[in-house]
């Protein structure tokens, strides 16, 4: 390892801001994150804004209220290093290259670099560039004036021999150095490309770690000749394998994968993402499958995140929003929901909403009123008559009941318990002589429309007497 053990562990997140994060995007800066916490290091953020055609404005601001709702706010928040701000910087770093004879400044036009592809394509060669002006003279003086002009930099690769790149994931992973093109480090505007921000501002920001998706594995090679050409300690590297889809193809925006912001709008929790989310790649090592931030950041190793690709899975996302959604005391479901009654919001406390939305969708509906024709109303061993006398016998009590002190749901003053509906329904079954199934089923379906449902003394609950009085007396009127 590269990194001796009682350094300071610091991390980073470089997202260029061309759009939202989405799920491969939080699960880095999420892996970054719990890394450096596991032992008390930094989580750095960076915005690398060099490619100013994707840029998409505002998106630096959504890529850090994604981190501030995900709750994995990097330690630099407030001001985030910001690549475009840093040109000179890139600059004084490519002259000290040029001087040291580590770059080179390439005056090829675009119109013989794309012939010099055309020949070599034709020839059946993989493209590369000619290294035509790898031996032009690095004057610091006139490359300052080139630069100046506008001129492209180019990185000095070795000619022969392996690169090897020891990721912390995946072991040694060799690269061919004579396939490795004269990379461009400095462009024409001024601008630097990736490679050379990136290992400058790394440098500069004391990364230990670079912990990054799998596709820039590619660059590593690059950016260690850079660090060599520098002279500077590289930091260690850990490229994490992408996220499949459900048909094995790259997760990508285009298939199925929202941003990180559009599922909160859609009533996903943070701690259900993150949970979620550590778990696309990182392997436990136990069955246990729900962690805590605070639990992932105790048990996060990188050794034990995996080198096969992870696979997204919608229906489980679900499974751990429901779980995170019924742990909400009711306050907290408020804020999430709605201002329901209590009674009501603890139907959501019993589970079966994978997300507040379709929880929020689900009372909304309740509450609206139920839509139904009148045969649901009677139970299937019952019959129109058996459930009227149900329906009416009911009614009479609950019209007439005062309710009672302690627990349960003050509608208007009355107090309703589990145990009081209960004993109400039940003594209409004694009473009239019928089975449960004539009084309980109708009741249900005249409160909630539906064939399944909570069960009828919970709706009774959450609806409050006075809604469940109209409704059945709907009902006996759509049986009537
Ligand atoms: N800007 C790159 C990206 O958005 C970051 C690459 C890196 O982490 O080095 O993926």
């Amino acid at each position: 390892m590269k990194q001796s053990n009682n350094i300071k562990v610091i991390t980073r997140f470089a997202p260029s801001p061309t759009g939202e994060i989405h799920i491969g995007g939080a699960r880095t800066a999420l892996f970054a994150y719990l890394f450096s916490k596991h032992s008390g290091g930094d989580f750095l953020l960076r915005i690398e804004d060099t490619d100013r055609e994707r840029l998409v404005e505002g998106s630096d601001q959504r890529i850090i209220d994604s981190l501030n709702w995900l709750g994995i706010a990097a330690d630099n928040q407030n001001k985030p290093m910001i690549q475009s701000e840093r040109l000179d910087i890139y600059k004084k770093y490519t002259l000290e290259l040029i001087n040291s004879g580590k770059a080179y400044i390439c005056t090829c036009t675009k119109e013989e670099l794309e012939k010099e592809r055309e020949a070599q394509i034709k020839k059946g060669l993989a493209p590369r560039y000619s290294k035509k002006c790898r031996s032009q003279i690095s004057d610091l003086k006139i490359s300052e004036e080139l630069l100046e002009k506008g001129a492209t930099v180019r990185l000095k690769m070795p000619e022969s021999g392996k690169i090897i790149v020891d990721d912390l994931i995946r072991g040694k992973v060799e690269f061919d150095a004579s396939l490795l093109d004269d990379q461009i480090i400095l462009k024409s505007d001024g601008f630097p490309t990736y490679h050379l921000a990136s290992v400058v501002d790394d440098h500069e920001m004391g990364i230990t770690h670079v912990i990054r998706s799998d596709e820039w594995l590619p660059s590593t090679p690059k950016h260690l000749v850079l660090y060599q050409a520098f002279g500077w300690q590289e930091p260690d590297f850990a490229h994490l394998s992408m996220i499949l889809d459900a048909d094995k193809k790259k997760l990508s925006k285009r298939h199925g994968a929202k941003s990180i912001l559009e599922y909160k709008e859609q009533g996903y929790l943070a701690e259900a993402l993150i949970n979620y989310i550590s778990l696309l790649g990182w392997n436990p090592k136990s069955e246990r499958e729900l962690f805590g931030l605070e639990e992932l950041v105790k048990e996060f190793e990188l050794r034990n995140v995996h080198v096969s690709p992870a696979v997204f899975d919608q229906v489980r996302l679900d499974f751990f929003n429901e779980h995170y959604l019924r742990e909400k005391n009711i306050e907290e479901l408020k804020e999430l929901i709605g201002q329901y009654p209590d009674e009501a919001l603890k139907l959501i406390q019993r589970g079966g909403y994978a997300t507040a939305n379709i929880a929020r969708d689900y009372l909304d509906k309740l509450f609206k009123g139920p839509e139904y024709g009148a045969s649901l109303l009677v139970f299937k061993k019952s019959n129109r008559e058996a459930t009227l006398r149900g329906l009416k016998g009911v009614l009479g009590e609950i019209k007439g009941d005062k309710g009672e002190q302690g627990g349960g749901r003050d509608n208007e003053g009355i107090v309703w318990t589990d145990e009081r509906l209960q004993s109400i329904l039940s003594g209409v079954v004694e009473r009239e002589g019928l089975s449960n199934g004539d009084v309980f089923w109708p009741v249900r379906v005249a409160l909630s429309g539906e064939e399944k449902s909570p069960s009828p003394l919970e709706l009774m609950l959450a609806l409050g007497k006075d809604v469940v009085v109209k409704r059945i007396e709907e009902a006996i009127g759509k049986l009537g």
